[in-house]
């Protein structure tokens, strides 16, 4: 073993051979620095059978690459194979090279070895990965990969190794009946780091599941409204501040992705794919379209299915990898979109599609919406509520630019300008972001006439229940009988309405001007 691991060792030393992530090299070195001599063969019935003949007359010894029944030396027929096969090892050790039709010189084999990258688990780094590396060594004169991709074991959910005997397997096929084969791809890969173990769970397949879901209804909701429309080339569409501020959030999501499949950080790569497409195409991007989508303006419209078509497209090819088959029954539904994602180039960042200052314009415009939201959720305001909008800012061409995708993402229906709060009369709730203050009238958010007849009935109920207690504790036959937990109770309950009607009070008194 000797002379063949000290070139295998060399050649991750010289790092003609990387592994991912590094640290694992440690075990591939403790191997291979301290190798003994292999038994190759095996007692087994299956495998590559050892090529040894015996005579039984001689006692002579044949190796032959071919089967023999004579004895190459006393000429008897007497002959017998050996009934041990090769170390399942051994066998697997030739597979980047016999795969391609070595030992024969064939253009697949002078084509594609050596291969760039193999993948597996730590747990097999001696038992395959190392013995790749010296055989392709020895019989190609040629190291058999440039990168060795190590990923880490799926355990079950309380992190116990998978096995027989627990019982705690899961079988993949059933998985795959159950939830689909790309959301089992998609859950061992998400988050992960690489070399690292996985915990499997149920919930976390739920999850990816939503995650297909929502692919799914985001893709039929763009070609639905596409379906039968003259859409115009991306290329020749007049972009809006929406359009830019999505592109340049595509062209970033491509940069990262690219940038961390390269370095085989597939978990980060799949993470950021997942908060773009959940949070800035489908619960943004997607609804900041509705307005235009729904509106009038047929070639408005279509502009814009041409930036929701592209935006799609080149999401699904980045998603493609990690969701081969649910990407591309999507992308082959795509009008006048090449007829396989398989077969399509991965997209490129590209400088010209960055829009710095739409990008932060629209980003306070978000800021706006989430600011109403907030107010809205505070109030209890029914979401169908529309109400009107005071804004002190210095952007209001932003505001009054912009105004559609604040109208309907926030449920508003006038936006006025104010240059003091002071100017306001009415009761407000306020919001302050960066740039922008932001106030609603109170009346518009709560049903004020409802409110105070709502607050009217709390207050006389509070007021019996204090007058029932009041009675109960002037009543010198139940103080006497009672037992003093009850009295006790009795006054608490005196006391807790007592501060109830106060609130009340209170909360009335704001309703009067
Ligand atoms: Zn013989």
């Amino acid at each position: 073993m000797k002379p063949l691991a000290e070139p295998a060792i060399d050649a991750v030393k010289k790092k003609r051979i990387a592994f991912t992530p590094q640290r694992f090299s440690k075990i591939y070195y403790n191997w291979m620095e301290n190798v003994k001599d292999w038994c190759i063969s095996r007692q087994l019935w299956w495998g590559h059978r050892i090529p040894v003949f015996y005579c039984d007359d001689c006692g002579e010894m044949t190796v032959s690459k071919t089967d023999i029944s004579v004895c190459p030396k006393c000429g008897s027929a007497h002959i017998r194979q050996d009934e041990d096969v090769l170390d399942t090892w051994f066998s697997s050790a030739l597979w980047p090279f016999s795969t391609l039709g070595f030992p024969e010189k064939t253009a697949e084999l002078e084509y594609f070895y050596p291969t760039d990258v193999l993948v597996t688990g730590y747990d097999i780094i001696f038992f395959w990965v190392a013995r790749m590396i010296f055989s392709g060594l020895e019989h190609m004169n040629r190291i058999p990969f440039k990168d060795v991709l190590i990923h880490g074991l799926v355990r079950d959910a309380k992190g116990r190794k998978m096995s027989k005997s627990l019982g705690n397997g899961v079988d993949p096929m059933e998985i795959i009946e159950k939830y689909g084969a790309d959301t089992l791809r998609f859950s061992l890969v998400n988050g992960v780091a690489a070399g690292s173990d996985l915990r499997f769970s149920e919930d976390k397949l739920e999850g990816s599941r939503n995650f297909m879901n929502k692919i799914w209804n985001a893709s039929r909701f763009v070609l639905l409204n596409a379906q039968d429309k003259d859409i115009p080339d991306f290329e020749s569409c007049r972009l809006t501040v929406a359009d830019k501020w999505i592109l340049t959030k595509l062209n970033r999501v491509i940069r990262e992705v690219t940038v961390n499949v390269k370095k085989y950080e597939l978990g980060i790569a799949l993470a950021q794919l997942y908060d773009f497409v959940w949070s800035d195409f489908c619960d943004w991007y997607i609804e900041l379209t509705k307005p235009v989508l729904y509106g009038d303006d047929e070639n408005k419209r279509n502009q814009t299915l041409s930036v929701l078509i592209h935006v799609l497209a080149q999401t699904l090819k980045l998603l493609h990898p990690f969701v081969p088959f649910v990407t591309e029954e999507i992308y082959q539904n795509i009008p006048n979109h090449g007829e396989s994602l398989m077969i399509c180039e991965f997209p490129r960042y590209n400088a010209k599609n960055n829009f710095a200052k739409q990008k932060g314009d629209m980003e306070s415009v978000m800021e706006i919406i989430k600011g109403i939201r907030n107010i809205r959720a505070q109030t209890g305001a029914a979401p169908s509520k529309k109400v009107r909008l005071y804004v002190k800012t210095d952007k209001k061409k932003l505001v009054k630019d912009t105004a559609q995708y604040i109208e309907k993402l926030a449920g508003v229906q006038e936006i006025s300008f104010i240059a003091a709060k002071e100017e306001l009369a009415e009761k407000t709730v306020s919001q302050i972001i960066a740039g922008f203050e932001l106030y609603i009238p109170l009346g518009e958010l709560v049903d004020t006439e409802k409110e105070i007849a709502r607050l009217k009935n709390e207050k006389e109920r509070a007021e019996n229940e204090i007058r029932r207690a009041d009675a109960k504790l002037s009543n010198n036959g139940f103080l006497e009988k009672a037992p003093k937990e009850l009295v006790d109770k009795e006054r608490e309950k005196l006391n807790k309405f007592i501060e109830l009607r106060k609130k009340i009070i209170a909360e009335l008194k704001s309703y009067e001007n």
